[in-house]
C-alpha cells in the first residue's frame, strides 16, 4: 500500500458541519442547535421578534 501523503484526514469533515451546534451568544457547543443554549439560554431556531 502506498501512503496518499500527510495532511489527509478523511474523518475531519466540513467546519460547517458543527458550526450550527456553536452558541453564536458564548460559543458554546450545543448538541442540540433546536434548543435554548445550555450555557446562556441564547435560542438560535425561531426568530422571535419583539
Ligand atoms: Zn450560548
Amino acid at each position: 500500500m502506498t501512503d496518499g501523503g500527510p495532511g489527509r484526514d478523511p474523518d475531519v469533515g466540513d467546519p460547517v458541519c458543527w458550526l450550527d451546534h456553536v452558541c453564536p451568544e458564548c460559543s458554546a457547543f450545543n448538541d442540540d442547535p433546536g434548543s435554548p443554549c445550555w450555557r446562556c439560554g441564547i435560542t438560535t431556531a425561531g426568530d422571535a421578534t419583539g
